[in-house]
């Protein structure tokens, strides 16, 4: 098979099966409208959770980095690209996290592979979660340790995997909020279940940071748990981009030495690093306590109507809002539905999801109003008749 043979091949069984993916351009796709071609849609798709993308304040923090540091770092913070900005803002994570130290990264991905790649030897174990993220098994496939999985949220089925003899460490991963379904994991009884093995566990919290707890401090802390590695993402609830690794001092000096990430690439530029520190100061604010609770509102809201709705849908309490149809193409055909009515919505396929579950992952966020939701469910009643 030639090169171009193979390439035709994957794009025509995509093709086939329903599931290229693809991507539109829009004008402005983050907040409560997303436009396109002129066109106005009420956004449910963005992770934007407290509509922090479009703060004034958010916004205006980052044009002020760039007037005082200029647009690019300059180089990875082992050269020159570790400002005073970079270290305000980890110190200013580290504090209100709970942790000794937090490292930035320039995104979840890249944290990801970084901790993963840095941690893992060769006789090691990973134990994670069924459904946790694609940066997440695609770091623990990648590397040397073995990888296993346990069944979502499933504390007891990770104890078993981690009592079957290892020679090397063992890591446990799981995420704070599922990213495609919404639901939260039991983080005690896994962090217990690490603890009886010496395995360490990492929670990458992408969808609880901002969102979840006393302040917006995220899974972790809602549920009173310390995973050894806090993965924190700034894409999301923080409305701007990045991300952070919450950790001891000697592991944040031992990634330091040994994350290829940090070393081998450029670091976030310094505004956004000014940005990222207004975004979490309105986080932790009363303000960011009124952006949870009408988050919540919405949240309620929409779970009361949809009860209604011949749907299935998982019980979610978060923000991310699952309606589970089955087939792609009927995942692809109800989010054109939604569409047409001016409600902008992402149908999810396989392999994001497990076969058999394509859905509409509609995500709901302060910056829409109680009309937004209405709107919302009243396209999908229409939809489904
Ligand atoms: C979005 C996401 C990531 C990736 O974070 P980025 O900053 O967007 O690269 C990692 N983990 C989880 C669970 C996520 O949902």
């Amino acid at each position: 098979m030639t090169w171009q043979a193979r390439i035709n091949t994957a794009l025509e069984e995509r093709r086939a099966a329903d599931a290229l993916r693809v991507r539109r351009v829009v004008e402005n796709g983050a907040g409560r409208f997303l436009t396109r071609e002129g066109q106005r849609f009420c956004n449910f798709s963005s992770n934007d959770y407290l509509g922090l993308s479009q703060h004034p304040q958010v916004v205006r923090a980052w044009q002020q980095g760039a007037e005082r540091f200029g647009v690019g770092s300059g180089g990875s913070g082992h050269v020159s690209g570790y400002t005073t900005a970079h270290q305000a803002l980890e110190e200013a994570l580290a504090d209100w996290l709970g942790y000794p130290r937090a490292l930035l990264f320039i995104s979840g991905f890249a944290a990801n592979q970084a901790v993963i790649a840095a941690l893992m030897n060769k006789n090691d174990r990973i134990v994670a979660d069924r459904l946790s993220h694609a940066s997440l098994l695609e770091a623990a496939s990648l590397s040397p340790a073995q990888l296993r999985r346990f069944a979502h949220n499933d504390a007891g089925q990770l104890a078993a995997l981690l009592d079957k003899p290892c020679d090397g460490q063992q890591l446990a991963i799981t995420e704070g909020v599922f990213s495609m379904d919404g639901d939260s994991a039991p983080l005690a009884a896994l962090h217990e279940a690490a603890k009886r093995q010496n395995a360490w566990l990492l929670v990458d919290d992408a969808h609880g940071i901002g969102v979840m707890g006393d302040e917006g401090r995220g899974s972790a802390h809602q549920q009173n748990v310390k995973p050894e590695l806090l993965i924190v993402t700034f894409g999301k609830g923080f409305g701007v981009s990045g991300a952070a690794v919450l950790c001891s001092e000697s592991v944040a000096d031992y990634l330091l030495q040994f994350a290829r990430h940090l070393i081998y690439s450029t670091s976030m530029p310094p505004a956004q690093a000014v940005a990222l520190s207004a975004s979490m100061a309105i986080v932790r604010s009363a303000e960011g306590d009124e952006r949870r609770q009408l988050l919540a509102d919405h949240i309620r809201q929409f779970r009361r109507g949809l009860r209604s709705l011949p749907f299935h849908s998982p019980d979610s309490q978060s923000a991310i809002q699952p309606v589970i149809v089955g087939d792609n193409s009927r995942a692809l055909a109800l989010a054109h539905r939604l569409r047409e009515r001016g409600i902008w919505v992402t149908a999810i396929r396989p392999p994001t999801v497990p076969s058999g579950t394509a859905r509409l992952r509609l995500t709901l966020t302060a910056a829409h109003r109680a009309q937004d939701v209405d709107a919302l469910l009243e396209a999908l009643r229409v939809a489904s008749q």
